[in-house]
């Protein structure tokens, strides 16, 4: 039987030692894939991490975040594989 599976449309990039810890994103992301991290990074802050999948590329972590340079967000095409 064929399995029809979609790619995630979205990868986000945090930049750990920019992140202040404020959790916007982590609230705002509609999709919950975002969480905040255990560890502390370089500056003390408990920095957010993706955890991997399920991004859909909206953006809205971007447009919450205060720090101009901490969160990137990148578009997939949306592919279709077959497996
Ligand atoms: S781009 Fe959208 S789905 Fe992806 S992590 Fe940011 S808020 Fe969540
Ligand atoms: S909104 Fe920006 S500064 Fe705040 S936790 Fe997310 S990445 Fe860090």
């Amino acid at each position: 039987m064929n399995v029809e599976r979609i790619e995630d449309r979205g990868r986000v990039e945090i930049l750990e030692d920019q992140c202040k810890g404020c959790g916007l994103c982590v609230a705002a992301c509609p999709v919950q894939v975002l969480v905040m991290a255990e560890y502390l990074n370089s500056y003390g802050y408990h920095p957010a991490r993706y955890v991997g999948r399920g991004c859909t590329g909206c953006g809205v972590c971007y447009y919450a975040c205060p720090e101009p340079a901490a969160i990137t967000v990148y578009l997939r095409e949306a592919a279709a594989v077959r497996a």
